[in-house]
């Protein structure tokens, strides 16, 4: 958890490269229906880009969706969701044994705008860039999948004050409801990819048992 451009995404794709949980990121199913022009994705594209959450009917059908999937069975890796009270309670309902662990990723927020600002995603694939700290090797074309390498459109001066609003008024509560569940783990997000992803390291080393690879210590 955490705002926009904290850098969820990052390390959640940290925790799938090292330990096999695949990374489920809710945006990214969004993005990926609205590509291929499905009914929800239909639905969903006037709703996307604009810093305001997406129904979470629509969400959660994607979300379903995706985690019944056989990659997910052993765990998988939550990034942007839930993103309210009630997403967190349906993701109770939908698998009680999880979430194990919450991060809560604290950056400044002169730090986020000034990240999401340099911020380049794969329009493909969705893999992230950062124009000044980690360009595509070659000219916007993106190193893993050869996709065109854009600025996504709620990458946006006007459109991250709504999405940063968004976050205050409605995920941000989920801290004191997982902080109470206790799982939670705060992160300071503020310094580099591996400065951020450490701690988060450890405390998975500490739940697994220091095993690595798809489903260790389950
Ligand atoms: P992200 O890729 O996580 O920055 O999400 C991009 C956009 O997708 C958000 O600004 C929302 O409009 C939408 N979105 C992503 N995850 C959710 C969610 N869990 N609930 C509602 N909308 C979401």
């Amino acid at each position: 958890m955490g705002a926009p451009g904290c850098g969820k995404g990052s390390m959640a794709d940290r925790i799938e490269k090292e330990y096999g949980y695949p990374k489920v990121s809710t945006g990214g199913l969004l993005r990926d229906a609205v590509r291929n022009g499905t009914p929800l994705g239909l639905e969903a594209a006037s709703q996307l880009g604009k810093g305001k959450l997406v129904e979470d009917r629509i969400v959660l059908a994607l979300l379903r969706e995706r985690l019944e999937k056989e990659d997910c069975r052993a765990g998988y890796t939550l990034d942007g969701f839930p993103r309210n009270l009630s997403q967190a309670v349906s993701l109770k309902e939908m698998d009680g044994r999880r979430p194990e662990a919450v991060f809560d990723i604290a950056v400044d927020e002169e730090t986020i705008v000034k990240r999401i600002l340099s911020r380049l995603t794969c329009g493909r694939c969705d893999a992230i860039y950062n124009s000044v700290a980690k360009p595509p090797k070659n000219d916007m074309i993106c190193d893993v999948c050869g996709g065109p390498v854009i600025r996504r459109k709620d990458d946006d001066p006007v459109v991250i004050k709504e999405r940063m609003r968004t976050y205050h008024e409605q995920t941000e509560p989920l801290i004191a409801y997982y902080d109470k569940g206790g799982s939670l783990h705060r992160i300071d997000g503020n310094g580099t990819v591996d400065e951020t992803y450490a701690p988060i390291r450890k405390v998975l080393d500490r739940m697994l048992g220091g095993e690595r690879g798809r489903g260790a210590g389950r």
